[in-house]
């Protein structure tokens, strides 16, 4: 049981007028939500608590807190989304208002049972699909954050819904949600997701990891507090103060791992990993030269992600080291505020006193964000734009909204998103009327087709333009779009006058 009380001292950074507004959506959704009952039982705000409670923790902005705690007030209450915003005002509504689109997104059951193992081509592009579907829908990175926060505690709390519910539950956390986590960059949420997730997913594989890894972990474990004690006096001898914690791998991506190395535990060499944090950079690499004077490092173990950071932003200096007694370890060095970054992500950089939450905002204001580390929030900016754009498709956005619609892409990796059924001459038509007017023949993911062809979402679409082509009247018959039949008719229209 989380407490109102919990939550108010998590929201000590923020100011009197700050905390006053999130005790505010702290009342108002105990009161709207107050005979509900989660499947566990509890009372449904225990939901909304545990949800701002995560929100807090990344020391996220105010409006970021009371949309947590009133994320699921229109869907699951009478209250509608035009009294939350007269009540809170747009941002918050905004973003509550997002909060509940992305749990339209869902994969269809056809994908649903496919193992990762048996990864298809198409499957791959399907989930990656629904995973910047899912981005580029929350047009406000808080929106994705709090979805995150939101699918923690319903995976915590998985036990109470119906078993029948908890695979597809788990599955969309695993392929959706955690990858999600970890391109922002938030390593730690991602390892909570995934280890909720891994024994509802894989149950007999779980149970076996677990069986094999047991003892080898014990052991790992007290050898690496031991080493600990050893490497802070070196440390301090030396002048670098710093703090050294052993860090356990979480077990899904040990999973993950083991079957890259054949399955062969005695090759993970950081299922028990030293962590060394200290205060700056320079004393990253004093760090490593006194690990390495001391302990010889394997070859080809040393990765300096300081000098080249990974494409989320990841920063640290990994090496692996013969350590006393012959026992290889894994020992990774960073600073305070690499730390940071590495379990908290994009919401690390993005601190809760800057205001507005686009993703291009945060590209443009936040000098703090290494921009070419971040390629793929640069990627969603664009898709975001796109989807900006096409009005039609958030103000339809029902249930089954996924279910008739398609999203296709331009060659150059903008998204179009179309009615299922849609071909060649309605892409033409989505991406512009010049286009569509000169359309001249049409390639599907590198092969020519006919107007008639039906496209397929994860499609790559390019249209050969052809400067005499003109709109034929048959184009009639392949034009699903309102608005491609209308460009076609005043087009051919215009030509017989
Ligand atoms: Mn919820």
């Amino acid at each position: 049981m989380s407490t109102f009380d919990e939550l108010k001292e998590k929201i000590s950074y923020l100011n009197q007028n700050d905390q006053k507004l999130i005790e505010k959506a702290y009342f108002f959704a105990e009161e709207n939500h107050q005979n509900q009952k989660r499947n566990t039982g509890e009372p449904y705000i225990q939901h909304s608590l545990s949800a701002a409670a995560t929100i807090a923790d990344l020391k996220l902005d105010e409006p970021s807190v009371a949309a947590a705690l009133l994320h699921d007030i229109c869907e699951d209450t009478v209250i509608t989304p035009a009294q939350l915003r007269k009540e809170f005002g747009k941002e918050i509504s905004n973003i509550v208002d997002g909060v509940t689109k992305l749990s339209k997104i869902r994969i269809t059951t056809r994908w649903l049972f496919v193992k990762e193992k048996e990864q298809l081509a198409d499957y791959d592009r399907q989930v990656e699909t629904l995973r910047k579907m899912f981005m580029a829908m929350a047009q406000d990175i808080r929106v994705v954050i709090i979805k995150l926060a939101d699918r923690l505690h319903n995976m915590q709390t998985i036990d109470g819904v119906p078993e029948t519910k908890r695979y597809r539950i788990a599955k969309e956390t695993l392929i959706i949600y955690a990858p999600i986590a970890n391109r922002l960059g938030m390593g730690e949420l991602r390892g909570q997701l995934e280890d909720l997730s891994f024994p509802i997913v894989y149950p007999k594989e779980y149970m076996e990891l677990k069986k094999q890894v047991a003892n080898r972990l014990s052991e790992k474990e007290k050898y690496i507090t031991k080493l600990k004690k050893t490497i802070m006096i070196k440390l301090y001898k030396e002048g670098v103060r710093g703090e050294i914690h052993g860090r356990t791998k979480h077990m899904y991506s040990l999973w993950r791992k083991l079957q890259r190395y054949d399955n062969d535990l005695s090759s993970i060499y950081d299922l028990v990993a030293l962590r060394i944090i200290v205060n700056t950079i320079e004393e990253c690499y004093k760090t490593l030269g006194i690990i390495h004077k001391n302990w010889k490092p394997l070859v080809g173990r040393i990765k300096d992600y300081i000098a080249m950071p990974k494409p989320n932003g990841y920063r640290s200096i990994h090496t692996t080291v013969f350590g006393p007694g012959g026992e290889i370890v894994e020992i990774q060095i960073r600073t305070k505020e690499m730390h940071q970054q590495a379990e908290f992500g994009i919401a690390a950089h993005w601190h809760y006193s800057e205001k507005k939450g686009g993703i291009d905002y945060i590209l443009r204001k936040n000098s703090r964000v290494p921009k070419e580390e971040l390629v793929w929030v640069k990627e969603l900016a664009n898709w975001q734009k796109a989807l900006a754009d096409n009005k039609e498709m958030i103000s339809t956005l029902g249930m089954d909204f996924f279910s008739k619609r398609i999203f296709v892409y331009t060659p150059t990796g903008d998204v179009k998103n179309l009615p299922v059924g849609a071909t060649p001459i309605d892409f033409a038509y989505a991406v512009h009327t010049d286009l569509g007017n000169h359309t001249g023949g049409a390639k599907v993911n590198n092969k020519m087709v006919d107007f008639s062809h039906q496209l397929q979402s994860g499609d790559i679409v390019e249209i050969i333009k052809k400067k005499n082509a003109s709109p034929k009247t048959d184009w009639l018959e392949y034009a699903k779009t309102s608005l491609a039949r209308a460009k076609i008719k005043s087009q051919t229209k215009n030509l017989k006058k």
